[in-house]
């Protein structure tokens, strides 16, 4: 059983997966995580601006293993993140890494942008959750105890658009996914309707 969970940024699709990972006993994996490294990496070997020779060869080399979540948890390694995710030599490395995690016994849920599109196109339930720019800026602030919204929100309508327009694996909802828009729910509302519709799938 394959779960894939897409969305933007701060929409709530890894409070989601994680919820649903748990709920069902399957085997969770955040891929944005996996960017966010090769994102840091690179940014350590080439500075900025990030050279595309510096992100390949950061992806060639993953290792998630040395890195440790706080480190890729802040705004500065997600927008390295997004800019890494533009370059197709850098989803392809990642791709395979993606697929054998998807595989695991008894099931997988992987949350991401293309899980749904291009990792796993036929997973057995797709959810794309989203929620308005200045809902998810006001949950990015709060998480990250910053006063600066307006940044926040600027930062979010960036990377929207850098997810959005780029060519390869563009952030997109799968023709065959749920849509979850969480504007208007709390944590438990949304985790309840993302378990409705998995279960609808199951059957
Ligand atoms: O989900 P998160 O904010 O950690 O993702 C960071 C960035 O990684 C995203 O803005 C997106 O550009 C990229 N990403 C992607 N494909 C995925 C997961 C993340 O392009 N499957």
């Amino acid at each position: 059983m394959i779960i894939a969970v897409d969305g933007p940024a701060a929409a709530g699709k890894g409070t989601i997966a994680r919820a649903l990972a748990k709920h069902f006993g399957y085997h969770f994996l955040d891929t944005g995580s996996l960017y966010r490294m090769v994102g840091l990496a690179a940014l350590r070997s080439s500075g900025e601006p990030i050279t595309a020779r510096a992100a390949i060869a950061a992806a060639e080399a993953l290792n998630p293993q040395k890195f440790s979540d706080a480190e890729i948890r802040n705004e500065e390694v997600g927008a390295a993140a997004s800019i890494v995710a533009a370059i197709p030599e850098v989803r392809a490395a990642l791709l395979e890494l993606q697929r054998a995690f998807a595989r695991k016994e008894p099931g997988a849920v992987l949350d991401g942008r293309d899980i749904g599109t291009v990792v796993c196109p036929d997973a057995d339930a797709k959810l794309f959750v989203t929620a308005s720019p200045e809902v998810r800026a006001r949950r990015r602030q709060k998480e990250l105890g910053s006063a600066d919204y307006a940044a926040i929100l600027a930062d979010i309508r960036a990377r929207d658009e850098r997810d959005a327009k780029r060519t390869t694996a563009p952030l997109v909802a799968a023709a065959d996914a749920v849509t979850l828009d969480t504007s208007g729910m709390d944590i438990a509302a949304a985790v309840a309707a993302a378990i409705r519709a998995v279960e609808a799938k199951r059957k």
